[in-house]
């Protein structure tokens, strides 16, 4: 089955990439700072499950997901890490679900507060562990820093309510001018200050993502939420020289068909590539469908044989072009790489975001859904 998987275009991941990447994140903690996994939109592109499973046996002691189905996924693969539900819910089906499933929610207004008391009121449910989140600056989910208190203090007078942690998420981590970063931790600090002057003593606090926990440890407090540094990306370049990471992700496929044109024929829909001389094209069975980005069209290259190639012609959905004139003997079935590392040469999902001026995240979720996921 392996073999056969290996068919025509797939994913590798390589768990001890995941291993190492939350070794070295583990590395730049204190003992007291707990690192949670951020696993959702099936673990960025890799899997959920099989990443979940290697990050939690590396040293992660948390998982995050955004939807109340991913930590469902989690729950029936076996896992039973604490798994922290990142997005909003309010409905009682949702909140039923967290329930059933033992997820922790996260709370962004008091009106969700009522609603979660409201229905855990109908359950035997003895009482459910929630995060309340803050917005100190990232306008997102979340109460406004400045009625921190309130809120909290709120959530703690209603029924079955167990306030786990107080948290809040960076919007310019990655940025090396860490003035708005600080600014939100300033606005974080304040809040919890004003919570503890109502006598509230949150047991965990939690603020940064990889970009906030590779540039200042004083963003760790009691926990960090960790996804692309996991799967072995650099928020951004300055970062590079915290730690070393180790990308997980490669994406390959195979040669299926090497044809040669003359001169001034049209490659791909809308001929947007003419050969100027003879060349030897090769036909690759990865598309747009499979998370090669369509803007990438004659702008990316791939590895084959451990050498450079230029990619050429619209990428389409299930198949695109390179042109191998530099290899005459290619053949078809050999297997070409698109992301990760052949010989010398290695491809990133950053090396992507930048030609389409996007972020590595984006490119690494475009890998969720068609091709099979091979872990190495
Ligand atoms: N925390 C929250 C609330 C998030 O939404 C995310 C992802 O966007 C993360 C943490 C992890 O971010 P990163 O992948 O930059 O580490």
């Amino acid at each position: 089955i392996a073999l056969m998987r290996r068919e025509r275009a797939w994913v590798e991941v390589n768990l001890s990439a995941i291993a190492h990447n939350v070794q070295q994140i583990r590395r730049l903690l204190s003992d007291q700072t707990e690192l949670m996994a951020v696993v959702k939109a099936d673990a960025y592109g890799h899997g959920a499950t099989t990443v979940a499973q290697a990050a939690l046996h590396a040293g992660a002691t948390w998982l995050g997901v955004a939807t109340i189905p991913e930590g469902i996924e989690l729950r029936e693969a076996g896992i039973d890490a604490p798994v922290l539900v990142l997005g909003a819910n309010h409905t009682p089906e949702q909140i039923r679900a967290i329930v059933h499933w033992q997820l922790q929610p996260t709370l962004c207004t008091p009106r969700q507060a009522l609603i979660f008391a409201d229905v855990l009121a109908q359950t035997q449910q003895p009482s459910l562990s929630v995060h309340l989140k803050l917005d100190t600056g990232m306008s997102r989910l979340g109460t406004d820093w400045q009625a921190a208190a309130e809120f909290v203090q709120l959530v703690q007078r209603l029924p079955k309510l167990q306030i786990d942690s107080v948290y809040s998420h960076l919007a310019t981590a990655e940025d090396p001018n860490r003035t708005i970063a600080k600014q939100q931790q300033q606005r974080f600090e304040a809040a919890i200050a004003q919570i503890n002057a109502c006598g509230i003593y949150p047991p965990r606090l939690h603020l940064a993502n990889s970009g906030g926990t590779l540039s200042d440890a004083t963003f760790h407090y009691d926990m960090v939420r960790v996804g692309l540094a996991i799967y072995g990306l650099y928020p951004a370049d300055h970062l590079k020289a915290v730690l070393d990471l180790q990308p997980a992700l490669q994406v390959r496929a195979r040669v299926t068909q090497v044809k040669t044109i003359p001169p001034g024929t049209g490659v791909s829909y809308g001929h947007r590539y003419v050969a100027d001389q003879e060349r030897q094209i090769a036909v690759v069975a990865i598309g747009y469908a499979d998370g090669v980005p369509r803007n990438l069209s004659n702008k990316m290259e791939a590895i084959v044989r451990g050498q450079r190639v230029p990619q050429i012609g619209a990428v389409t959905m299930d198949q695109l072009m390179l042109d191998v004139s530099a290899i005459p003997d290619l053949r078809e079935g050999e297997v070409v790489t698109l992301l990760g590392q052949d010989g010398n040469e290695s491809i990133a999902a950053n090396d992507w975001a930048a030609i389409l001026d996007t972020i590595s995240w984006e490119i690494l979720c475009g890998f969720k859904h068609r091709l099979p996921r091979i872990a190495i």
